[in-house]
């Protein structure tokens, strides 16, 4: 969830091993995932100073999956949930050093932010290319919707948007490959992106008509496929949170 420093999956010590117990739900994979990361807390009392990594096979003993959820789109990728029992995982499965998984999880999100806002992009792109063949095509009122102004001020202004998102991401990407990319970068990418990607499919759902709320034509899928970019990754509110801290 949002509050990852408040999550609740305990991993504590006996022996040779950590005793994990807790569960998570709204993983991608999780049905199908072998071999998982867990964060959870080996020093409970420590807030985000005392979580940790560990590699937990799904085999063990206690490790158990819940349903398969069902989601409004991306259905082609499976969304889990994954529990843990008084599973006992031994201390050598410890990613990196103890109570340091909160700084490693820091470490990586840009890059995942990164990722949904390319991918944002793309989508967005995908879409204009998809409507504006489709307003080519589509008559009415004896002639192509294209030839309606609002049509083309609709696809003009997404071009537009698009096309400078798409510079900020290039940038973004520069950063990256040059390890500069920070936290407030990745997260304005990651925001601002995915908040497009939705605007500019749902105008140009509108541009198909009855068609746009039929799941044979791409852009339905599209549609449906884009709503939880703007939640999972870090919703965009705790983007703007996050943002907001670099305030000057
Ligand atoms: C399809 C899908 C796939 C996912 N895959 C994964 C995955 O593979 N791995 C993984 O770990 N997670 C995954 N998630 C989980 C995702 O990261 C969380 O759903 C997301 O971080 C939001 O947490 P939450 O659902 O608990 O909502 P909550 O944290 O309960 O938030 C509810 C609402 O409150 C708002 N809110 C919360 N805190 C604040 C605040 N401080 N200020 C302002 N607003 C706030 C949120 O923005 C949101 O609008 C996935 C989610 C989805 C939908």
């Amino acid at each position: 969830g949002s509050d990852l420093q408040g999550l609740r999956t305990t991993a504590l010590r006996d022996g040779e091993d950590y005793i994990l117990n807790g569960g998570k739900t709204f993983i991608t994979n999780g049905s199908l995932c072998d071999l998982v990361v867990v964060v959870a807390k080996t020093d409970p009392a420590a807030a985000g100073k005392g979580i940790s990594l560990l590699v937990v096979d799904m085999r063990w003993p206690g490790c158990s999956r819940g349903r398969r959820l069902k989601k409004i789109g991306m259905r082609a990728q499976d969304t889990g949930e994954l529990f843990f029992d008084d599973v006992r995982v031994p201390l050598d499965h410890l990613l990196g050093e103890e109570n340091r998984g909160f700084a490693y999880l820091m470490n990586e999100l840009p890059w995942e932010r990164l990722q949904i806002a390319i991918s944002a992009v793309a989508q967005a792109e995908a879409a204009i290319e998809w409507s504006s063949r489709y307003c080519r095509e589509r008559q009415a009122f004896g002639q192509a919707i294209m030839q309606f102004q609002n049509t083309r001020f609709t696809l003009a202004e997404a071009l537009t948007e698009v096309q400078v998102a798409r510079v900020f991401v290039d940038r973004c990407i520069e950063l990256f490959v040059r390890g500069e990319l920070d936290a407030t970068a990745a997260s304005m990418a990651k925001y601002w992106c995915t908040d497009l990607q939705c605007k500019v499919l749902d105008a140009c759902l509108q541009l198909h008509g009855g068609n746009g709320c039929m799941l044979d034509y791409p852009i339905a899928r599209a549609w449906t496929d884009a709503r939880a970019a703007r939640i999972y990754g870090g919703s965009n509110e705790i983007m703007k949170e996050l943002i907001a801290r670099q305030l000057p």
